[in-house]
């Protein structure tokens, strides 16, 4: 591998904006975890050889030459270099510039758009994002890439160099080998990565995964050969086995949760994973893995470009297939599905029409909930914050995936009158498990935020009967439950919605209440006429005066608010107005013969029923003013 001495001078180029401003960052940032250079680095060795394998199917001349995909990792403690080489795809001049002298990677844009114009960011962050190559000035001054596309001749190679400074220079050159090779000039500070020791641990730690070889020079002491420098005897660092391809029984937990690191974007181990082998008319694997920590949002964000589930077939990496293999309200599980029977020279589309596929991802869904059940199951803390930080990811699946909305139904947790608080944790199961005899319904209500849920007067009467209730203050739920009309054959009903049902002595007393109240009734359907729908005596309230009453399908007054602030249309409808004729309040408007006073009592009574119900008040002054006159008077 030598430069070409005839060629002509090197050309100088600035890096992209946005690279030396990513270039800052990483280096500034990643202090702290600096060994991270060679992940990043050996990870693009692996992805070179994988793509290399890739075209290779359609084009098997481009592994002329070398038949072994592999990555070489040594350090020179006289030059104060490290370097790591892959016999991968290599790449053109061209590329060179596209992908290391401007941001390729959508991840590194959309890291920088994430951070914004703070120039903060935290090593968590970068790690989440693998910020890849430039990773390597962290601990370089200079970074020599040598690097010679698969297929191209010997005089097509590009060196390429850099201080990472603003500037890189581009000159050809003449490379025997295809693939890349990149050259760490170190920093003055970085010398304990030429130690042999330290070297060998961080490959070691990085490589397991890696389904290549990566070869290291023996250690200088096992070796007789003086000129052992010159002309290394490699060795394996890894058994570069794909880890799924093993047996289940001879993987150690290390080894499962070391590849769940290697495939990106957590520092976290992993809450838990599911190993499995379909054996048949079709036959595929599946690693799976819960994330134990919520990422960061914008990885969950872009929705057209979910990463995390990598697609391989018989073991060569075809994509990141995370959106063919898994539904969106799963979008946080992370693995690899490598099947045996799908033809390689697969594409998205066709993927997207695939029967084949379709079966795997029905498996990949089956795996995934019943992973997620045993969660629940065997280890309650862990569920309790897988559920904090994906519940309500999983929630969407109950509008998503009616196959399994049972299933599904059965994993989530939610408040209630009968639990600890605000916490989430009583199931649908143990709902149902302790109905009464004659309850023939879920209840729930919707609010926005728990207190608002809690306190809300249209729970009174379950209070009073002691019918629990599920507290649902989750912004998602409205939606949700809306597509949950029952679980394990009892419907789930908003205690807001529709009548309550009432035994026959209740019923009386109901009808008796309300035809004493008739002409209170009568008075306050004309002091609010056109404000509502109707006025009726509740059998919700026990010590509130007023709330609403919902249609079956009426949207929730906060739901309906929230709604609007975005932007949306939703159709105004009249409420209906439920009171309490016992109440004080009620008592005094029924005496007052003040007409003033009257519309006053009125219009305060809906006032303070949608407030409870999380709507807004149309006009906040003339409420206070009521308000005042009343308290005066
Ligand atoms: P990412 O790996 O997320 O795409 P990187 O910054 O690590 O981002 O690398 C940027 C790009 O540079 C890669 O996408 C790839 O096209 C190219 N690249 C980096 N290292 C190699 C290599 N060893 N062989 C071939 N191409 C490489
Ligand atoms: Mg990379």
């Amino acid at each position: 591998m030598t430069t070409d001495a005839t060629a002509s001078a090197p050309e100088t180029r600035k890096f992209e904006a946005e690279v030396a401003q990513v270039l800052h960052l990483v280096t500034h940032s990643l202090y702290s975890h600096k060994e991270i250079f060679l992940r990043e680095l050996i990870s693009n060795a692996s992805d070179a050889c994988d793509k290399l394998r890739f075209e290779a199917i359609a084009n098997p001349g481009l592994m002329a030459g070398e038949a072994e995909l592999r990555i070489e990792v040594s350090a020179d403690k006289a030059a104060r270099t490290i370097t790591i080489r892959d016999t991968g795809i290599g790449m053109s001049r061209d590329e060179v510039v596209a992908n290391i002298g401007s941001i390729a990677s959508s991840g590194t844009r959309r890291f920088l758009e994430a951070l914004g114009s703070e120039q903060k960011a935290d090593a968590r962050l970068i790690g989440q994002f693998g910020v890849g190559f430039y990773s390597a000035f962290v601990v370089a001054e200079r970074v020599t890439v040598l690097t010679r596309r698969a297929g191209d001749p010997a005089q097509a190679g590009v060196r390429w160099e850099s201080d990472g400074r603003g500037e890189y220079t581009l000159e050809p050159a003449t490379l025997d080998a295809r693939g890349t090779t990149v050259i760490l000039h170190l920093k003055e500070s970085e010398d304990e990565f030429l130690d042999d020791w330290k070297l060998r641990g961080l490959v070691r730690k990085y490589s397991d995964h890696v389904a290549f070889p990566i070869r290291m020079p023996k250690a200088a002491a096992d070796t007789q050969d003086e000129a052992a420098a010159d002309a290394p005897e490699w060795e394996s660092a890894n058994d570069a086995s794909a880890l799924w391809t093993r047996p289940k029984g001879e993987i150690k937990d290390e080894e499962y949760q070391g590849f769940y690191s290697s495939l990106g974007h957590d520092f976290n181990p992993p809450a838990a994973w599911t190993h499995n082998r379909v054996e048949g008319s079709q036959s595929f694997t599946t690693l799976l893995y819960l994330p134990a920590q919520p990422p960061f949002d914008v990885l969950m964000g872009g929705r057209d470009e979910r990463k995390g589930l990598k697609l391989y077939i018989k073991r060569v990496f075809i994509m990141d297939a995370a959106e063919e293999l898994l539904p969106n309200y799963l979008r946080f599980v992370r693995g690899v599905v490598d099947a045996d029977d799908l033809p390689l020279n697969v594409s998205r589309e066709i993927l997207q029409h695939n029967r084949q596929l379709e079966r795997i991802k029905g498996a990949c869904v089956k795996r995934v909930l019943d992973l997620i059940e045993k969660l629940s199951r065997d280890e309650p803390e862990k569920f309790a914050a897988f559920l904090k930080a994906f519940g309500n990811t999983l929630k969407e699946g109950i509008v998503e995936d009616a196959g399994n909305r049972e299933r599904i139904a059965r994993l989530l947790r939610f408040a209630s009158t009968r639990g600890e608080g605000a916490a989430q944790t009583v199931s649908l199961d143990d709902y149902v498990g302790r109905m009464s005899a004659g309850q023939d319904a879920i209840w729930y209500i919707t609010a926005d935020g728990h207190a608002a849920a809690a306190g809300s007067p249209q729970l009174e009467a379950f209070r009073a009967r002691g019918i629990e209730v599920l507290l649902m203050s989750d912004r998602i739920d409205e939606w949700m439950v809306g597509h949950l009309h029952e679980y394990a054959g009892k419907p789930l009903r908003h205690v807001a919605k529709g009548e309550l049902p009432l035994d026959e002595a209740e019923k009386k007393r109901q009808e008796e209440a309300a035809s004493a109240a008739a002409p209170l009734l009568e008075r306050l359907k004309t002091l609010l006429e056109g404000k509502v729908e109707d006025v009726r005596v509740s059998a919700r309230l026990t010590d509130s005066p007023a709330c609403l009453a919902l249609a079956e399908h009426e949207m929730a007054p906060h739901l309906a608010h929230l709604l609007r602030e975005a932007g949306q249309a939703v159709p105004e409808s009249r409420p209906i107005l439920e009171v309490n004729p016992q109440h004080a309040l009620l008592h005094r408007l029924a005496a007052t013969t003040d007409d003033a006073q009257a519309a006053d009592l009125a219009t305060l009574l809906l006032e303070q029923a949608r407030l409870t119900a999380g709507a807004p008040l149309a006009d906040p002054a003339a409420f206070v003013q009521r308000i005042n006159r009343l308290l005066a008077g």
